[in-house]
């Protein structure tokens, strides 16, 4: 039986992917990352067949995700959020605090905005992860805490109270109360 997993949707382009690598470095669940698997077969059924085996999709927004030229890699980051959400897997989408990430991501779980540098975040997110590999169900136990006014996903955020954030899916900025 291999390690459970996280699926990660990413680029593979994101200045920050190091933080990722780190994290899931001896982390009780091991990240799946793609391109590093090279599959045999075709990638949708890899990707599908990984995303329905994983215990979460973990969604990172970088910047080199946005803008015209990226259309291929935004295709596929739309295509594995819509089939995690297919088999009911809990999304998680992660965002550089200090640079908003104009990519909506029409629906998650939650919210996650991180910043790298801090020892604090990285051991927030590990405990997480610990949290998914407990069988435990984030989808159940996590209540939204936050309905965007705008387009009306519910989510989990976590974040300061009194801090604006951009909503995930039509990145209209949310000031939860
Ligand atoms: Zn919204």
């Amino acid at each position: 039986m291999p390690r459970p997993s996280v699926f990660v949707s990413h680029s593979q382009h994101d200045p920050r992917i190091d933080f990722f690598h780190r994290l899931f470095s001896g982390a009780p669940l091991r990240g799946d990352w793609f391109e590093f698997e090279k599959p045999k077969v075709p990638a949708w059924t890899w990707i599908r067949d990984h995303i329905h085996g994983a215990k979460a999709v973990f969604v990172i927004l970088s910047a080199p995700m946005t803008g015209w030229s990226v259309q291929h890699t935004q295709n596929w980051v739309a295509w594995e959020a819509g089939v995690a959400c297919a088999f009911n897997k809990p999304i998680i989408v992660l965002e550089p605090a200090a640079e908003p990430i104009a990519f909506p991501v029409p629906f998650c779980n939650r919210q996650v905005l991180y910043n790298e540098q801090d020892p604090s975040h990285f051991d927030f997110l590990r405990g997480l992860l610990a949290d998914l590999e407990r069988q435990w169900n984030p989808n159940v136990d996590v209540r939204p805490n936050v309905t965007c006014p705008e387009c009306g996903l519910s989510f989990h955020q976590y974040n300061l109270p009194g801090e604006p954030f951009p909503c995930p899916c039509c990145r209209q900025e949310i000031l939860r109360q």
